[in-house]
């Protein structure tokens, strides 16, 4: 017997795959992961409290979810799309469709929330062609924001550390400001604070020309970029007002939002918003498997599939071994109870969250819903005074919980014009009453770590 030979891969200092992610340091190797923990082969262990970037929604290793794969494995793993339909796909787009508000009911999977984006803007701008309206191609979008990393979907994100470089390729779409109303210090109420942000829409569509604009790309609640930003709830009724007006299509990007992160089902079901176009993502595969979808009205699509069909599509859309995974998935949220439990631990965490205010007045406009909620660092919590930018408190908060045993999502956000740090926290939505507790005793030693260094 001869002693296997080492994989070159995994076991050098810096493997191939690691040169091209932004930190140099080796993040230790994953073992196994279940509920809302995460061990390491190293022995430690984390609390997943931001579900890896807001995917796991119904917690690591569910067996139900993961027998249902093996189930399709051992039929079929691949099906292309243009040689056959699969039971899987049909099956998760006739549940998904029924949990979509008004006649979206058109669903387009692809594997990833860029590419779920991609497709509604390439939709959006066949949608003008087959219309008769050629004019229209842009999207407007929000500044800041977040919709993806490909050329199309970074060309509607609003965050110029992240579009900056590549500026003459993604030929940057309009932007108004994001509705950041809990940080405006004016006489204006809430409600007329929404109308304001909304009416932004009109003046942007007004200086761009109507003629030229196909669609609004939005997030219901704020993700990565806003970090769970709440817009009042004047907003979306005159946002939809206006695209009505002036004949533009609405796109909401629920890929952060969406399955049950918020409480609803869909961010937008806490307004009873009716988009024209919705991307989801993450949470419909919940990690399992690579999964996202674009839900269109029969209105957008009707007239593309007049021209031919949709000019769009992936190799590995509709994959009959993810949507196997979504159709688990789907019934494991319900089975699970993860929109209550999502709501009230929610709460909980809120009112938590609004505790460690008081012990930390670095931390200002807590705000979210459901468990996608998230807050600023700052340097003043009355005006929302950015803290020093090398004093890198997004970095160092994500350092010292992950030193504590715990993920938390934090960033440093670029084009909101001040420049804040923020973080979000979003555990599974199986998380109990206890974890929340546990979970909130870490980040405040984290905070408490952090509190000395920026004294
Ligand atoms: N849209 C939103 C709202 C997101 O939060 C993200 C990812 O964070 C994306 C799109 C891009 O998704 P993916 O990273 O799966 O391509």
């Amino acid at each position: 017997m001869h002693a296997k030979a080492p994989s070159p891969i995994a076991r050098t200092e810096q493997p191939a795959s690691h040169l091209f992610y932004g930190s140099r340091q080796r993040r230790p190797l994953v073992e196994r992961a279940e509920g809302i923990y995460v061990w390491t082969q190293d022995g430690r262990r984390f609390i997943d409290g931001s579900s890896g970037p807001m995917v796991a929604n119904i917690g690591h290793g569910n067996r139900n979810v993961i027998a249902a794969m093996q189930r399709q494995m051992e039929k079929a793993t691949f099906a292309y799309r243009l040689h056959f339909e699969n039971e899987p796909a049909e099956e998760l787009a006739r549940l998904l469709s029924q949990k979509m508000p008004g006649d979206l009911d058109r669903v387009f999977f692809v594997s990833g929330g860029s590419e779920a984006v991609e497709s509604a803007i390439k939709l959006a701008r066949q949608w003008a062609v087959a219309t008769g309206q050629p004019k229209r191609w842009k999207v407007i979008c929000r500044m800041p924001s977040y919709h993806g990393g490909t050329m199309g979907a970074l060309a509607v994100t609003g965050d110029l550390a992240l579009t900056e470089t590549f500026a003459p390729q993604t030929l940057a779409m309009p932007a108004i400001p994001a509705p950041t109303a809990y940080r405006d210090r004016d006489n204006l109420s809430m409600e007329q604070r929404g109308i304001r942000y909304a009416d932004m829409l009109e003046e942007k569509i007004l200086a761009e020309g109507p003629e030229s604009v196909a669609a609004f790309i939005m997030e219901p609640i704020g993700g990565a970029a806003t970090a769970a930003l709440v817009p009042p709830d004047s907003y979306f009724a005159r946002i939809r007002e206006i695209c009505d007006q002036y004949g533009i299509l609405l796109i909401h990007d629920e890929v952060m939002s969406g399955a049950a992160r918020t409480g609803k089902y869909l961010g937008g079901d806490h307004w009873a918003c009716r988009p024209d176009i919705i991307t989801m993502s993450k949470g419909i595969g919940s990690g399992y498997a690579p999964l996202g979808a674009m839900i269109a009205s029969r209105r957008v699509v009707e007239p593309v599939l007049d021209m031919g069909g949709f000019q769009h599509g992936y190799t590995y859309a509709g994959n009959p071994l993810a949507c196997a995974a979504g159709l688990a998935v789907l019934d494991e949220m319900e089975l699970l109870g993860c929109e209550e439990n999502a709501a009230a631990m929610g709460d909980l965490l809120i009112a938590e969250l609004q505790g460690l205010t008081e012990r930390f007045p670095f931390i200002a406009g807590v705000r979210g819903k459901g468990l996608l909620i998230g807050a600023d660092m700052v340097a003043d919590p009355q005006d929302f005074t950015p803290l020093p930018k090398d004093k890198h408190a997004n970095q160092r908060l994500l350092d010292l919980a992950y030193e504590r045993g715990l993920i938390v999502y934090s960033r440093r956000i670029r084009g909101d014009g001040l420049g804040l740090d923020n973080f979000i926290l979003a555990p599974p939505l199986i998380i109990t009453k206890e974890q929340v507790g546990e979970m909130v005793g870490v980040l405040g030693d984290s905070l408490e770590a952090l509190a000395k260094e920026l004294d």
